[in-house]
């Protein structure tokens, strides 16, 4: 690719995420700075700047950027915020946080995704990510609470732990339904007496599954 087509779709990239409404200016700051095409490999790796989900190893997927682009945004951190995604993937939203918060855990079941993660959070120079390979499902005790928690994989409902580990005043965006059905992204926040929950919009997630990945 010239250097001439690579800007063009870059700019393509960030014209779609505000398309389909990524408007928060320090949301598309950290998705114009972090470059997707260093999560993306082989075949794929091609076709990183569309707005598209992609293939990654251990038949997961990287998300569809406008994806990111709203569930961070429905996250809403602030810089002090300390942050726990379930669902490290590729580790592109894991990045794109780590550029809006002050420090992100991110967990996967599959120990070699969570491997070729840590490669590129180093290539990037991303010291305030610590990435394991662990049941997500069960939230991170040690390090809990938690001011935001992010899950990128479908659960039937919010999981129990997850919720337990949310800070009060705490923000949680998760996927909810079946995974093979429209699922729903939902925020949930945490206040003095229990939770709310609003829906945002239509997803579809690979499952939350649980136990660690066989190969891990
Ligand atoms: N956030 C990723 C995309 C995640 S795809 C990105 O930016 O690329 C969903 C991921 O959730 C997969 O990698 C899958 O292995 C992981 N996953 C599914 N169930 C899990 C669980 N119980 N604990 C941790 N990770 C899980």
């Amino acid at each position: 690719m010239t250097e001439d087509t690579l800007a063009e779709r870059k700019m393509q990239f960030l014209f779609a995420l505000r398309s389909k409404g990524v408007t928060d200016m320090r949301v598309l700051t950290a998705m114009e700075k972090v470059d997707r095409g260093l999560f993306v490999r082989g075949l794929f790796a091609e076709r990183a700047y569309e707005d598209t989900p992609l293939p990654i190893a251990c038949g997961q997927t990287i998300s569809q950027p406008s994806v990111v682009g709203l569930m961070t945004q429905a996250l809403d951190v602030s810089p002090r915020d300390k942050v726990l995604e379930v669902g490290t993937g590729s580790g592109y939203q894991a990045a794109i946080l780590s550029q809006l918060a002050r420090r992100i855990y991110t967990v996967d079941r599959h120990k070699r995704l969570v491997r070729d993660a840590r490669q590129v959070f180093e290539a990037l120079d991303l010291a305030n990510i610590t990435a394991f390979t662990s049941d997500g499902s069960f939230g991170l005790p040690e390090q809990a609470p938690f001011d935001r928690i992010i899950v990128t994989a479908a659960a039937e409902d919010p999981p129990g732990p997850l919720l337990a580990q949310l800070k009060i005043g705490g923000i949680m965006v998760v996927p909810v339904g079946q995974s093979d059905t429209v699922q729903s992204m939902i925020r949930v926040r945490r206040h003095e007496q229990g939770f709310d929950y609003d829906e945002i919009r239509p997803v579809r997630f690979v499952p939350l599954v649980e136990g660690l990945a066989p190969d891990s």
